[in-house]
């Protein structure tokens, strides 16, 4: 369980990108974290990595505040942490069997590491993950002759290497056409399942995001605006997230399957004290 406690990040510059937020997502649940540019979605998310220093609050996973670690105890907690990025963040010159077994560098010591001395057990798991993510094939290829879409699934599988807690996943599918965005969501989507790991998506596709997730949370100007399921997402939320615009499109046919559906009412989810 990841929980997020009145989290807040001033930069430097004076901009208050996050502003006590407050957030708990149990394992097994995939989150996807909505909003504008500039509302502070990559600002959270480096903040619970602790790529961005937190400027107040707590982030604590299965427990462990994170917020305080220094050195050893931060690498050691951050093993729990696993990143998936838009950019794949691949080393392209690697295999693709070499890129998925990086994962596992926080797992060994300095010089198992420096030599990358895999232990024989993490060859079987990148196998199996390999297989898992429709790769197999392509184990000895050099990760720059990947199209993005393998690429990405490359990614998955190094983060599930891992065996993380909790995986932040960074617009996924910003990088890749429709049918393979789809596709990596899915795998994704049932991949965090199987594992029960708790995940939060930063997106900007809110169409494609409603389709696989279990939850929505909505930030604007770093504040928790919305947070619930996918069918409260209506036009009203949709405003209170990025502000005037004709939702209906986004909004689909959900806004009145919600209402006539004796489900809650998608406004009550949003969070009290958000927005006046
Ligand atoms: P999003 O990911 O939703 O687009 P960001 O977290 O990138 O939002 O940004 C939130 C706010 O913080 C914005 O006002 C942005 O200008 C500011 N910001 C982000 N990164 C920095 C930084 N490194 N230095 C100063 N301000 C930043």
């Amino acid at each position: 369980m990841l929980e997020l406690k009145q989290l807040g990040k001033r930069y430097a510059s004076g901009d208050l990108a996050l502003d006590g937020v407050d957030l708990s997502v149990p394992s097994g649940q995939v989150m996807a974290l909505i909003g504008p540019s500039g509302a502070g979605k990559s600002t959270l998310i480096r903040c619970i990595n602790r790529l961005v220093e937190p400027t107040s609050g707590t982030v604590r996973l299965d427990g462990q505040e994170l917020s305080q670690l220094r050195g050893r105890q931060l690498r050691l907690a951050r093993r729990n942490i696993g990143m998936i990025f838009q950019s794949y963040a691949l080393v392209e010159r690697l295999s693709v069997m070499e890129n998925v077994l990086s994962g596992r560098l926080g797992y060994l010591g300095f010089w198992r590491s420096l030599l990358r001395r895999f232990q024989s057990g993490d060859v079987t798991r990148a196998c199996e993950l390999l297989d898992r993510v429709g790769l197999l094939d392509a184990i000895d290829k050099r990760a720059d002759e990947l199209s993005g879409g393998q690429k990405q699934r490359v990614g998955i599988a190094r983060a599930l290497m891992q065996q993380p807690k909790l995986l932040l996943v960074d617009e996924p599918t910003a990088s890749l056409d429709p049918k393979t965005s789809r596709q990596i969501m899915r795998l994704l989507v049932e991949l965090c399942r199987e594992q029960n790991l708790a995940v939060i998506i930063n997106i900007h596709d809110v169409s494609l995001a409603r389709q696989y997730v279990d939850r929505m949370v909505g930030l604007s100007d770093g504040r928790v605006v919305f947070d619930g399921n996918p069918q409260g997402l209506n036009e009203s939320t949709l405003t209170r997230i990025y502000g005037e615009e004709d939702w209906s499109d986004e909004a689909g046919n959900d806004d009145e399957a919600g209402a006539g559906s004796g489900q809650p009412d998608p406004i009550g989810t949003i969070a009290r004290g958000a927005h006046p």
